[in-house]
């Protein structure tokens, strides 16, 4: 894309403060090292910044079942006691790795929102690129908690984007299987879905190469299934960039969707990838290279020290600034980057158990399930049937939605002065 792309960027300063529980390896507080780091590398100056809306249950609905988020919306940890029937059909509480915790809800409220705050503003036509690391909760399923997820904010910000765009592309860099937002459009051809994920006894399991889709989304679900120990090299330049070129090329889609987890990282305390902040970042330049709006969400990540620099990296890299200093600037948070406190990462010397010849294998199956696709008669991916635009008065004036919910300041997506940024409940 030649000219400077106009970046968006949703944060919720509650959002970083809710718990998981002691031994829980999500840590929300990583939100919080990613946004200081975003600050204090002055790069919220480039950006327009903006508080989300919390999602309500009304919004979740659109792909949840009513049960669930009914459910979701009423358990808390003093009466979870009462919903034990509801928690084994949900997978949540203590026996799952979804338990419930204080402020649930609302912080499913919080990174839905920021998703979808960007993906409306992204319909709109106000930004190119819109940015939120609270969200990317992959693993969520219609009616079920899975994988520390709740409420899939993916599946409902591609559902807002279809509203505008015949087609969505959904790409998943996360070391797990995307597995929640391909199950829900796995028998649709408007969205296609490309994760690469670690496979082979491995959480959640799914993702096998020859699972394509069904009906109407045969050929549309794309899986790179992957040893562990893949490096930068072998991932972006084997692998990823060739068969997102193909995609772009056959599907070319209106609008895409990019889950940036961080647990595909060397050093992740769960993942087992041997990527750099260089590996990883280079895709999310690739897909920004195409000029498509593009909503970028986080995902995993569980050594937080560097989530947060892969973050506020990528962040560089979508305002075009990826020469930002190696140096760690000053920061709140800045006992976390020892001993180096610098912000890019070294490769440890472990074995890559994904041979050239099996990565050759992987991308030839998938490039021929690609040109497939682009061979069958019935799938016209070249026109684009006419966008309509929204009806929705409040979204247009800030005045309706101010009176929907003047009850609580922090409703309705709002943008914020620069100075706003810092005034964060601690
Ligand atoms: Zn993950």
């Amino acid at each position: 894309m030649t000219g400077k792309s106009r970046v968006s960027y949703f944060y919720h300063p509650t959002c970083p403060l809710f718990y998981y529980g002691p031994s829980h390896p999500m840590k929300p507080h990583r939100l919080k090292l990613a946004h200081h780091l975003i600050l204090t590398y002055g790069l919220y100056k480039e950006m327009d910044c903006y508080r989300p809306h919390p999602a309500a249950a009304g919004e979740m609905t659109q792909f949840h079942s009513e049960d669930y988020v009914n459910f979701m919306s009423k358990v808390t940890p003093d009466n979870l006691r009462q919903y034990s029937a509801s928690m084994q059909r949900f997978n949540a509480g203590d026996s799952t790795d979804c338990p419930v915790f204080d402020g649930l809800f609302e912080f499913t409220q919080l990174y839905t929102g920021s998703s979808l705050d960007g993906a409306l503003q992204l319909c709109q036509g106000n930004t190119d690129i819109a940015i939120n690391w609270s969200g990317g909760l992959h693993h969520a399923k219609k009616g079920e908690a899975s994988g520390f997820c709740y409420i899939n904010d993916i599946v409902l910000a591609i559902l807002e984007l279809l509203k505008v765009h015949a087609r969505v592309l959904y790409v998943d860099i996360d070391v797990h299987h995307g597995d929640g937002v391909e199950e829900a459009f796995y028998t649709t051809d408007r969205v296609m879905t490309f994760s690469i994920h670690k496979y082979g006894d491995f959480f959640p399991g799914t993702g096998h190469i020859s699972d394509t889709g069904a009906k109407d989304g045969t050929g549309f679900s794309v899986n790179a299934p992957l040893n562990s120990g893949i490096t930068d090299e072998t991932y972006f330049h084997d692998l990823f960039k060739p068969v997102m070129e193909k995609i772009m090329q056959v599907f070319n889609p209106g609008a895409v969707v990019l889950q940036c987890g961080a647990d595909s990282l060397t050093g992740d305390r769960l993942g087992c990838f041997n990527l750099t902040l260089k590996g990883h970042a280079a895709c999310v330049e690739y897909v920004k290279s195409f000029g498509v709006p593009t909503l970028v969400l986080g995902g995993g990540g569980y050594t937080i020290r560097n989530v947060a620099r892969c973050w506020a990296y990528e962040t560089a890299v979508l305002l075009d600034k990826k020469d930002i200093p190696n140096e760690i600037p000053y920061n709140d948070y800045y006992e976390y980057y020892a001993p180096d406190y610098e912000l890019h990462l070294t490769p440890t010397p472990e074995e890559n158990m994904n041979g050239k010849d099996a990565l050759e294998d992987v991308r030839t199956e998938l490039l021929q399930q690609l040109q497939d696709l682009q061979g069958a008669p019935s799938v016209a991916m070249q026109q684009v049937p006419p966008s309509f635009q929204r009806a929705e008065a409040t979204e247009e004036d800030p005045d309706v939605r101010e009176g929907a919910s003047k009850t609580r300041s922090g409703d309705g997506v709002r943008k914020q002065h620069p100075s706003e940024l810092y005034d964060e409940v601690d």
